[in-house]
């Protein structure tokens, strides 16, 4: 018998597995994938974002904020690549302005280092932005990593300091004995005192092997094409339009490889099965990245690829014991900034929650 087992090993199962293996309790971290951070951590812009975006009072705004002070020593300690690149906010039209000083008022509140810039300025540093712009918000403080690295990392070093990790292994049911869970897989059952779901697109079918649905998982999809690092002169920092009330829209971001992303778009979609790459969508960024910027080298796209954002009806993490279950934990609806957001999340749901639950059993 485990103390706890985590389902999935994505960003979220892989750092909260860290955190626990630090501790003194069993944990065993189950993934239906060969390897972690294969599903959603490994389809996304890889950005962690500065944590000006988030709405105030939200669970993405606290643990965005809380993690991006940590991250570089947080990627040190898992060896795994980090890089403060820096990105710039761009306004296209003038009306777009006052989002821009909306955006450095809170960056302001929540201490993050911003500056605005005028258009010249912006122009003078970053020359493949489009000649139209009005202005930009310089961020300093936004970074890259590998998302996929990071969890196997974390996963790697978790066992190290004897946590189990079962790759291959996919949970097909859960029982709830008295005071025990039985995980059933394709590998054998497991026995846990407590579950975290950490199951990303199918956290509520996890969930629903266990009770009545919590909440509503809705999938959103983003679409990305890849420019070889033969594009490496265009610059060295992330490119972001104004967000909307759809997410922050469609950038241009280098990679830890040396590559760049452009994308993600914003389809709202039935399926895990719709997680595919379409002309339309392909289309829909490249023109969007034209409204932001000139002169962009198409002719090294070597890739594309797209990701489905995890999403709750709330618009917010969901990070707590289910209302119908006692000691199973859903860490779900994790879109963006869960990247940005992992380290945090993993530190204060192990402290603050998975912890005090284990010593009230007893
Ligand atoms: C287009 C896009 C762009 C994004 N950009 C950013 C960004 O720039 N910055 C940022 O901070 N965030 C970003 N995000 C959000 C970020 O990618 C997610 O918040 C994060 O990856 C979610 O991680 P997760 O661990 O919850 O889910 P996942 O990575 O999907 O992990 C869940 C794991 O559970 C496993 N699993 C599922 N069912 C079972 C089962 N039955 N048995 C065993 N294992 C199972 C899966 O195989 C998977 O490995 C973006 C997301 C998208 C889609």
């Amino acid at each position: 018998m485990q103390d706890i087992i985590i389902i999935g090993a994505g960003i979220i199962g892989s750092t909260v597995f860290y955190e626990l293996t630090k501790q003194p309790v069993s944990v065993t971290i189950l993934e239906k994938n060969l390897d972690a951070g294969l599903e959603v951590t490994g389809h996304n812009s890889a950005i962690i974002h500065s944590g000006i975006d988030p709405t105030d009072g939200t669970l993405k705004a606290k643990y965005n904020i809380l993690a991006v002070p940590i991250y570089e020593a947080y990627c040190k300690e898992l060896e795994t690549p980090y890089k403060r690149i820096g990105a710039y906010v761009v306004a296209k039209h003038p009306d777009e302005l006052d989002h821009l000083y909306e955006l450095q008022s809170r960056a302001l509140k929540r201490n993050v280092p911003v500056e605005l810039l005028t258009r010249d300025v912006a122009l003078q540093n970053e020359p493949y932005l489009s000649d139209s712009i009005v202005g930009a918000l310089d961020m300093p403080t936004t970074a890259i990593i590998q998302p996929t690295h990071l969890s196997q990392q974390a996963i790697k070093k978790g066992v190290k300091n004897g946590g189990v990790a079962k790759f291959d292994t996919k949970v097909l049911k859960i029982i709830k004995a008295n005071n025990h869970f039985e995980v059933h897989t394709n590998k054998g059952v497991f026995e846990s005192r407590l579950v975290v779901n950490a199951s990303g697109l199918y956290a509520s079918e996890i969930e629903q092997m266990v009770s009545k649905p919590s909440f509503n998982l809705h999938y959103r999809r983003g679409e990305y094409l890849v420019l070889s690092d033969q594009a490496s002169y265009v610059t060295s920092r992330i490119f972001y339009p104004v967000p909307s009330p759809l997410g922050k829209g469609v950038l241009f971001v280098p990679t830890i490889d040396g590559k760049f992303l452009i994308g993600p778009n914003a389809l709202d979609v039935k399926t895990i099965e719709d997680n595919i790459v379409t002309e339309a969508g392909i289309h829909e960024v490249k023109d969007k990245i034209l409204k932001m910027m000139k002169n962009i080298p198409f002719q090294y796209e070597i890739n594309t690829f797209s990701g489905l954002r995890p999403r709750v009806d709330s618009d917010d993490f969901i990070l707590s014991e289910s209302p119908y279950v006692k000691h199973f934990f859903n860490f779900v609806g994790i879109e963006s900034p869960g990247i940005s957001s992992a380290p945090a999340i993993a530190y204060d749901m192990v402290h603050s929650l998975l912890i005090p639950s284990l010593n009230s059993l007893e």
